[in-house]
């Protein structure tokens, strides 16, 4: 059965799934980057490999044809060889591209590793000189002494892919990881049942098919597009600058940032996300190509210089910040855009991937002058990173200290405390949760710090004082990033157990910032913890993060309004109108109503005239260390008899 109708069955599937492929490829137009054209390459070689077999095919069924077959095959199987050698060299590039490995031709293990590459297909190229790799008998073939090197170099390329692949594993991502592996073993199964029985050939066809699925999965790149554009989005921003830092590749950013990026979006039909991408892109892309660009959101695009053009950065940077002189058409309008620019280095200034979106995320602070920022402008990162290290050594130097701030009843008398957070750090002094937190939540570390305030207000409870005071409960914030962690209801559960405390005396507060998506799971975790007795209240509501609807859908006992809103109401009638309502609202829901942020008498006036229910402020206390707290709450108890 295995006879040269089989070659020529094989090798005419694997010819035509590569021509579809490569037209394919074409047409989706993905033939810019350099990964691209390894891929594009590949399959031409493929391509012909398997033109080979149709050949070796066709021949060999012929006898009648043994005159052409001697001039034909020889000329065939050069051209294989030619090509086939460089097939496993190939697939080591492409690996390497899109795991960030430098494939620069400067450096000495550049060189090195082409050495085979290139003596094996000296050896190909000048075989018919040689005869050293194969020869011919009429159109009989003989394989030669030098095809032991030829396979040598095949496999030393397909270990060193797979060893590029399985280091550079954290930064591909799954899907890629599955397409690439899938590639490795159809390649393997051909040579294996070539190996096994040379009748059996095989290998191109399962070569074209492995590479199949990298099309599918590697060269489409959906799922790294910002949508709707040609350029990345902040997934993908995410994992190639941990695949950068992680193979110490020097690059610069530019971060161009939209200050007006709201307007913008009111201006123009709502409908449309990207207009200001759209705006921009033309120009983006004539400064440099479309895939070292980023959108990590719709008013912010990130440039990535590689090589020589990290030396241009500062220079570039100018000339973008200059364009925004002028206005910018869009459709049938002209508008002026307001653009924060910035320029980093990596790995020098930005040290992981989390600095730069910590960068990103503050760069709306930093708008106001109009200059390129750089160097200098950049202080914050570098004290996010002194803070991190801060955050870390925290536990071991026990620098954090829990404070806890009194809150009242609208009579007067006390109703219990709200835990807060505090580092004192022997090199940076006293640090506070609104810097130190986000930091705290893009590291990891919140977990324990939550947990060690927690624990910190079990030991308080179980000392008694608070039932003591007559506090009914004690307030502990908790980070929706450690509330969506896995495990985190049973962890929690475990230190109060831990302590004996009843869970009735523990109030925890959420400020709600979620995306649709992880609703369900946030609304199951609240009312775990709530069959359990804890009580929980929404923080900070009125700002930018809480809705309505959360009130509705998740179970609160208490509802704290925020104190921009209090503040807000003493300053005009607007803001008046606003706290009224949000009280009456809150009320007819039965729910309770705390405000923070009560400084004066005359807060507490309006507070008692709108009947909520609970006060914390500076008015009473400052955060202060638990021992104050004691002091403090014993004497006013003392006083009040
Ligand atoms: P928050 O939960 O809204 O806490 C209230 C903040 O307002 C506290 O700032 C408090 O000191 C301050 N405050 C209270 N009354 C007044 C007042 O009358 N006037 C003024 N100007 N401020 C007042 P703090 O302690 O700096 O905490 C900031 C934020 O850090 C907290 O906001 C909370 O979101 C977060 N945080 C604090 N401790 C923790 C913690 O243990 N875990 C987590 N996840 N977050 C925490
Ligand atoms: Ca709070
Ligand atoms: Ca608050």
């Amino acid at each position: 059965m295995l006879d040269y109708s089989f070659s020529f069955g094989v090798g005419l599937s694997a010819c035509l799934i590569c021509i579809v492929n490569i037209i394919y490829t074409f047409i989706s137009g993905r033939t810019d980057k350099a990964q691209n054209k390894i891929f594009l390459t590949i399959y031409i070689f493929l391509a012909i490999n398997s033109m080979n077999e149709i050949i070796n095919g066709v021949f060999g069924a012929n006898p009648s044809l043994v005159e052409k077959a001697a001039i034909v095959i020889p000329i065939s199987k050069y051209v294989y060889f030619a090509t086939h050698t460089l097939l496993c060299p190939l697939f080591f590039y492409y690996v390497s591209n899109i795991s960030f490995v430098s494939t620069r031709f400067s450096s000495k293990r550049v060189i090195l590793t082409a050495l085979p590459m290139l003596i094996t297909e000296l050896m190909t190229l000048t075989n018919p000189l040689t005869n050293f790799v194969w020869h011919f008998d009429g159109y009989i073939y003989h394989r030669g002494k030098g095809l032991a090197f030829i396979y040598l170099a095949a496999v030393f390329y397909y270990v060193l892919a797979i060893v590029v692949l399985f280091n550079s594993w954290r930064v591909i991502s799954r899907r890629r990881k599955k397409a690439l592996l899938f590639f490795v073993l159809m390649v393997a199964l051909g040579v294996v049942a070539q190996l096994v029985n040379e009748h059996l050939r095989i290998e191109v066809l399962t070569e074209v098919m492995g590479l199949s699925g990298a099309m599918v999965a590697v060269e489409n790149e959906d799922e790294r597009l910002y949508s709707g554009t040609t350029f990345y989005n902040r997934a993908a921003l995410n994992l190639d600058m941990e695949g950068y830092l992680m193979h110490r590749r020097k690059l610069s950013l530019i971060v161009i940032h939209i200050n007006n990026h709201d307007i913008i979006n009111r201006l123009v039909d709502s409908r449309e996300n990207n207009v200001i991408i759209d705006m921009i892109s033309d120009y983006i892309k004539s400064v440099v190509k479309r895939y070292y660009v980023y959108v990590p959101d719709r008013a912010t695009v990130v440039l990535s210089l590689h090589d020589e053009m990290c030396d241009k950065a500062d220079e570039l940077a100018d000339s973008i910040l200059k364009r925004f002189d002028e206005a910018w058409e869009y459709k049938d309008f002209s508008v002026m855009l307001n653009a924060t620019v910035m320029v980093a280095d990596v790995p020098s200034q930005i040290k992981g991937a989390s600095d730069l979106f910590y960068m990103l995320d503050r760069i709306e602070l930093n708008r106001d002058e109009k200059r390129v920022l750089r160097d200098d402008d950049l202080g914050f990162i570098m004290r996010k990173q002194s803070i991190e290290e801060a955050l870390s050594r925290g536990f071991s130097e026990n620098s954090y200290e829990v404070y806890y701030q009194p809150t009242y009843n609208l009579n007067g008398t006390l109703h219990g405390a709200e835990a807060l957070i505090r580092i004192h750090d022997k090199e940076l002094g006293n640090l506070y949760p609104d810097e130190f937190i986000p930091v705290a939540e893009q590291s990891g570390l919140i977990d324990d710090i939550d947990n060690f305030v927690l624990e910190d207000v079990c030991k308080f409870i179980k000392s008694g004082i608070p039932a003591k005071y007559g506090m009914s409960n004690v307030n502990v914030n908790l980070s929706v990033i450690h509330c969506m962690r896995p495990g985190f209801v049973e962890d929690t559960i475990a230190i109060v157990n831990k302590y004996g405390v009843r869970k009735k005396s523990i109030n925890f507060e959420i400020t709600e910032s979620l995306a649709a998506d992880d609703y369900e799971i946030f609304k199951n975790i609240i009312s775990r913890l709530k069959k359990e007795g804890f009580m929980f209240s929404m923080d900070d509501y009125g700002t930018g993060y809480s809705n309505v609807n959360s009130i509705f859908s998740l179970d609160f006992d208490v509802i704290k309004i925020d104190k921009s809103i209090l503040w807000a109401a003493e300053k005009n009638e607007l803001g008046m109108t606003i706290l009224e309502n949000t009280v009456r609202m809150i009320q007819q829901m039965k729910l309770k109503i705390q405000v923070e942020g009560v400084e004066t008498l005359e807060q507490i006036k309006l507070l008692e005239r709108l009947k909520v229910d609970y006060l914390q402020g500076y008015y009473f206390s400052k955060p202060i260390p638990k021992n104050d707290l004691v002091k403090m709450i014993s004497i006013e108890k003392a006083s009040k008899g």
